[in-house]
């Protein structure tokens, strides 16, 4: 039996693969197998479940970071970091990935980030969408880009420092865990729970 994996080089400048990476996915590979390419900047990879283990340490060895697929918080997905890790805060992006990439949930998030109000990584069309504006960052709900009910995130904490970013993260991580509905999307959720209760908690 095969199982699916996702797995990305992890946050950096740019979503990219070096060799060392390619060669060691390639290792687990069966000579017809292919490798999805999903537009949330991670691969899916099947492995069996006799070299699952051997295969996960190799990729960690390799740098890439893997993720479970399903109702899962997906990895965080990011901008290019174009004017400079600090400058666009990629140790905040890397802390927010590694708090909430993989936490199970009633169906998948998908959280973006972006290091300027340019914003190229579409937090705004994103279930979590947080965005860093001079030396803080606003948080983002609720967005869905998929669909013929797409729609923004709405904003639910402004100006905010990394502390606070990261709390209220997590505490709409908690909530929606807790009270969503099994295969429930987020932005449904939240709109069930109440745009205004949700902007109430981080008051
Ligand atoms: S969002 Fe801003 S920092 Fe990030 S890639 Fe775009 S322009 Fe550069």
């Amino acid at each position: 039996m095969k199982k699916k994996f996702a797995i990305n080089g992890g946050i950096s400048f740019g979503s990219k693969l070096n060799a060392r990476q390619l060669l060691t996915i390639a290792e687990y590979l069966e000579e017809n197998q292919e490798l999805e390419l999903t537009t949330f900047q991670q691969l899916y990879v099947e492995l069996r479940e006799d070299q699952e283990e051997k295969a996960l340490q190799a990729f960690k060895e390799a740098g890439l970071s893997v993720y479970p697929v399903g109702n899962f918080v997906k990895s965080l997905r990011t901008c290019n970091f174009c004017k400079g890790s600090e400058e666009e805060g990629m140790p905040v992006a890397k802390e927010i990935n590694a708090r909430i990439a993989g936490r199970p949930v009633p169906f998948t998030v998908r959280a973006a980030y972006t290091g300027c109000a340019v914003g190229c990584g579409e937090p705004l069309a994103n279930d979590i969408g947080i965005m860093k504006i001079k030396d803080t960052y606003n948080l983002y709900v609720g967005g869905k880009a998929k669909g013929i009910d797409a729609q923004l995130g709405t904003l639910v904490l402004e100006k905010a420092q990394p502390d606070q970013l990261y709390q209220a993260i997590d505490r709409v991580i908690d909530l929606y865990a807790e009270e969503g509905k099994k295969r429930e999307p987020l932005a449904k959720f939240v709109h069930r729970y109440g745009i205004e209760e949700l902007q109430g908690l981080f008051r």
